[in-house]
């Protein structure tokens, strides 16, 4: 496939989302624009016209921009840009309705994107993943996957998410993993209790460390990094399996049981 040349770039909003813009050609495509602001910051200061906004899910901190950057391109005169998001999900603006499975163009930055339907933590998040973005790919996954975490189930179920993070784990191990939000160095907390012994962990965490002393991002990971230290993705680890047990107190019965099991003590750990 031939590769594009999107430039990837992150904007920080509120206390810790992130929102990832994707640039070419003079274009930009943002992905959940909680806040417009520093998304017009940025189109001020860069000049790129805005084609497109991808949304992953309905909450506020996802959303909260659309209707300002709508309005922007109108007063401006240009185009209003397409909305793409879940057609499982109401959100004002979204003009593209999108269920999963889809693939989407857009045209103006000479890119092509998978849509994943990855519920969980809502029933309609999506994720998009660009196979021709950098090196080796990039996954936008919203509130699904997190470095070293996953997303809380607020109107999912354990197997639902489960199922979608299966989805995501099969990516190639280089994907770029752009998330939402800046949570990593809380969940390699939670990470290590899970897996104490699980020295890719302890090396991220001294990593992640370093660069949070120097307010650097921690993000994008890889699918390969969460593979090797994200027990929300590491059911078949034994070292989980065994930890899930010991919280269940009897042996987890499935792999969906593994995940439901740390996933609860998520929601406790302190
Ligand atoms: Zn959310
Ligand atoms: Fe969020």
């Amino acid at each position: 496939m031939k590769k594009s040349n999107v430039q990837v770039i992150g904007l920080s909003a509120f206390d810790d989302n992130y929102i990832w813009v994707l640039r070419a050609n003079g274009y930009a495509a943002v992905v959940d624009p909680g806040d417009a602001a520093p998304v017009l910051a940025h189109l001020a200061a860069t000049g790129d016209r805005l084609a497109a906004i991808l949304l992953t899910h309905h909450h506020g901190d996802h959303v909260g921009g659309v209707g300002e950057l709508i309005k922007n391109c109108i007063n401006c005169g240009a185009a209003p840009p397409m909305v793409f998001g879940p057609a499982a999900e109401n959100i004002e603006g979204v003009n593209h309705a999108l269920h999963g499975g889809e693939r989407i163009s857009l045209e103006s930055l000479g890119l092509e994107l998978d849509v994943l339907a990855v519920p969980g933590h809502t029933r309609g998040h999506l994720a998009y993943f660009g196979a021709t973005i950098g090196v080796d790919g990039a996954l936008f996954c919203g509130d699904t996957l997190f470095g070293a975490g996953c997303g809380r189930l607020f109107e999912g179920t354990p197997a639902q998410m489960h199922t979608s993070l299966a989805k995501i784990a099969v990516l190639p191990a280089p994907t770029f993993v752009y998330c939402a939000h800046e949570y990593t160095q809380a969940n390699l907390r939670f990470a290590i209790a899970v897996e104490p012994d699980n020295a890719a962990t302890q090396t991220r965490c001294d990593a992640v460390a370093a660069l949070r002393a120097k307010h650097q991002p921690t993000i994008p990971s890889s699918i390969g990094l969460e593979l090797a230290t994200n027990p929300f993705l590491r059911w078949d680890a034994p070292a989980v399996v065994q930890a899930a047990a010991s919280r269940l107190g009897h042996q987890p019965q499935s792999a969906t049981d593994v995940f439901a099991a740390i996933r609860q003590w998520r929601n406790d750990f302190r």
